[in-house]
């Protein structure tokens, strides 16, 4: 994993992020991969003397598989409590349906780029279901007052790219942005800050305006959900986003 700051490391699964919050001997997770990316997240973990038994939560930035897929399999094995904004907990438990289908692949489906990206995911969970009938709502907090768990982290709530889609601020400049601001994407031709393609999100009129929230952020790293880290403000990376359209 890289450290982005002090106590914050961000790690890879199969072509998506997640981050873990070090405070002390207890971690937080933020997102953890595909169902099939489980056992990276542990050893990813293990790089930082960490067991996942030490991990006191996994917040998710929002309920798409490839970010709660693995936060599902470290809840079968260590029982691990699974967070998420009370607007995303009927996408999380299962009871709302905001994730693109096959169908809405069939237009790209011929891309060369869409054939690579399909056969890497098939192998960690793109044609499963991740339902949780157990993620709880982030535990009380002021607006723009920290979560009670590891690494403190300010939810930010950016709803578009799903209904209750959240960035964090972190400790040390770094925000957390999941889909709803990325670097790149095995989908897209291009690195730099960008918005997913239209038919991940569940109301992409709305992925434009949310970004404002994340305009407004003291930071100057971006950990986004898809792509590299980021070095620069937050306000600077949508209006590049932005601009790419
Ligand atoms: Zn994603």
């Amino acid at each position: 994993m890289r450290e982005l700051a002090s106590g914050v490391w961000f790690g890879s699964g199969t072509h998506v992020t997640f981050l873990a919050l070090v405070d002390g001997a207890d971690v937080t997770l933020i997102d953890a991969g595909w169902a099939g990316d489980a056992d990276r997240v542990e050893a990813a973990l293990a790089s930082i003397g960490r067991r996942p038994q030490d991990v006191r939560a996994i917040l998710v930035t929002h309920a798409h598989i490839d970010h709660v897929g693995g936060a599902a399999k470290l809840h079968e094995r260590y029982g691990t409590p699974v967070l998420a904004h009370p607007k995303e907990l009927a996408h999380a438990r299962g009871e709302a349906h905001e994730q693109a289908g096959p169908l809405d692949l069939l237009p790209i489906a011929w891309r060369p780029r869409t054939l690579r990206w399909m056969a890497d995911v098939a192998r960690v969970g793109v044609l499963g279901h991740v339902a949780m009938p157990y993620a709880q709502p982030f535990p009380d907090a002021a607006p723009g007052a920290p979560l009670d768990v590891p690494g403190a982290p300010v939810p930010v709530l950016c709803a578009g790219h799903t209904s209750g889609h959240t960035a964090f601020l972190l400790p040390g400049g770094v925000v957390a942005t999941g889909d709803a601001l990325v670097t790149g994407h095995p989908l897209s031709g291009s690195t730099g800050p960008q918005l997913l393609p239209a038919f991940f999100s569940h109301d992409p009129a709305r992925t434009a305006t949310t970004l404002d929230a994340i305009a407004g952020a003291d930071a100057d790293q971006l950990a986004p959900g898809h792509g590299e880290p980021w070095r620069g403000s937050p306000a600077d990376a949508v209006a590049l986003a932005r601009a790419a359209g």
